[in-house]
């Protein structure tokens, strides 16, 4: 048995050796552990091979060599999905991150299917344009788009996924499609929430956005006025332009003791925006303040000097309707009862533009305001226990949120466990979403984030 698939392994990248133009890493290589890797360090997934793909027709052949063999498949861009889906245990891994590449034509920025989001916003400003992010630069730019894509423009401009305009995918039979508005307008409905479910995208085409200078940064208020912080800062952020986004967040301070801090990020005219900047400082009397003027690439920037590469992470995701009261004690006691001190809470707040756009739009599941919750329990490995109390930290947590939560979570974010949840992520979206599977992966062959059957 075991020699069989020795020998099925050895077959398959002999194959794509010979198909391939980019090289291939294979269990018996030694260069393969570290080509295993995805940012969470507590995913231990053992892939036959992983082929790392120059262009859509490397991906043509992978795609063909895995179905000649059988052999399932796993899409990796930058492999920041937290559940490390990516990279799947016994299959073959299509790693996109030899193709990342960012054009820009006019106001469209041709991105492929493997550059972070970090090159799109870096290609994007060279030219004084912004392009619609998470607050992170290290994701990948295709699985943060196609699935949702919270981030500091989502008031103003929308999620990622709504400047989304068109795709090139590698589909399950091997053949390459073109996907926009009048190509297979369905399949595009499909990628703008639904993921890579469908296919490989080996690039897509992104609307970009004139450049605004931001007003951003940090203010860090004492736990001691966590209640009154939120409570003002709903208020505040409810009633607010919609040229503000704040990330509110839950972290340690030094001594390991919580802290909450506030992140905002203002795209209006500054003048307007000291005073938006004022309005939350005056939520509590904070602790630290630090907001200055800045370009969107260096607010991206600065978040991503503060992602810990070298933790173990297990990630709870709930969709809350408000920071209302029941909510706010819920929160503090989850931040207070957390078990690392890297462990952390961030709510994104869904509001002003995106609430615009009708429900069956997109694939997303739900347009109507809320708060995204993650609840991101992070532990150091070398600590030397095997993450339980953590990971139950945060699944406790998520349970305490779920009655007063809106029902299914942030597919990204949503762990192949949360299969009540992934039941109702797509809302009333899943029939037609489910319908698009059939057609074009009738068989299933692609699995990225959650997609219920
Ligand atoms: C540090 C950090 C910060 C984050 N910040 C935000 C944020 O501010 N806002 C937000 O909305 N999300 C955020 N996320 C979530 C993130 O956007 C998603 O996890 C995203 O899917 C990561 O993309 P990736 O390419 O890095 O991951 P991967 O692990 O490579 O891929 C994620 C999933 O998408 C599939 N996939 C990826 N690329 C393709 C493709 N080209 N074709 C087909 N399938 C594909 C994979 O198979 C996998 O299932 C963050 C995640 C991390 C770790």
């Amino acid at each position: 048995m075991v020699q069989n698939v020795i020998e099925q392994s050895e077959q398959v990248v002999h194959d794509l050796n010979a198909k391939m133009q980019g090289r291939v890493t294979a269990r018996w290589d030694e260069g393969y552990d570290n080509a295993r890797k995805v940012w969470n360090g507590a995913v231990d997934h053992h892939p036959v091979a992983i082929a790392f793909c120059e262009s859509a027709e490397d991906v043509q052949a992978a795609v063909r060599t895995a179905r000649a063999h059988n052999l399932p498949v796993s899409v990796r861009s930058r492999g920041h999905d937290a559940a490390g889906r990516s990279v799947r245990s016994d299959a073959l891994v299509i790693d996109l991150s030899p193709m990342d590449h960012v054009r820009i034509d006019d106001q469209v920025a041709t991105v492929a299917g493997g550059a972070t989001a970090a090159k799109v916003i870096a290609a994007a400003a060279a030219r004084n344009l912004m392009a619609v992010t998470g607050w992170n630069g290290v994701p990948g730019m295709t699985g943060l788009t196609t699935v949702g894509g919270y981030g500091p423009l989502i008031a103003s401009h929308g999620l990622a996924l709504d400047s989304l305009t068109g795709a090139e995918l590698v589909l399950a039979d091997g053949q390459r499609l073109t996907v926009d508005r009048d190509k297979n307008p369905d399949l595009l409905w499909a990628l703008k929430g639904g993921g890579g479910n469908f296919g490989v995208v080996t690039s897509m085409k992104v609307r970009l956005h004139p450049a605004r200078q931001v007003l951003g940064g940090m203010i860090l208020f004492p736990w001691g006025e966590a209640e009154t912080v939120l409570a003002r800062c709903g208020k505040a952020i409810g009633s607010a332009s919609n040229n503000l986004s704040v990330v509110i967040g839950i972290i340690s301070l030094p001594d390991g003791s919580p802290a909450l801090f506030l992140a905002p990020a203002w795209t209006g005219e500054i003048s307007d925006g000291d005073i938006a900047m004022e309005v939350l400082k005056r939520c509590g009397k904070p602790m630290h303040v630090q907001i200055a003027s800045m370009g969107y690439q260096d607010l991206i920037q600065g978040f991503d000097a503060r992602v810990a590469n070298d933790k173990h992470y297990a990630l709870e995701t709930r969709w809350i309707p408000a920071l209302n009261p029941e909510a706010m004690s819920a929160l503090i006691e989850g931040g207070a009862s957390r078990t690392s001190p890297f462990s952390t809470i961030i709510l994104q707040h869904f509001r002003g533009l995106p609430t615009q756009f009708p429900l069956d739009s997109t694939a997303f599941g739900l347009r109507r305001e809320h708060v995204m919750v993650e609840i991101i329990s992070c532990w150091d490995p070398t600590a030397g226990d095997n993450g339980s109390v953590h990971k139950r930290w945060a699944r406790d947590f998520s349970q305490t949120l779920a009655p007063m939560s809106l029902p299914g979570g942030y597919p990204n974010l949503l762990g192949p466990h949360a299969q009540d949840q992934i039941a109702q992520a797509y809302g009333n979206n899943i029939t037609r979403l489910q319908a698009v599977k059939r057609r074009f992966d009738p068989d299933g062959f692609f699995s990225a984030t959650a997609l219920p059957r």
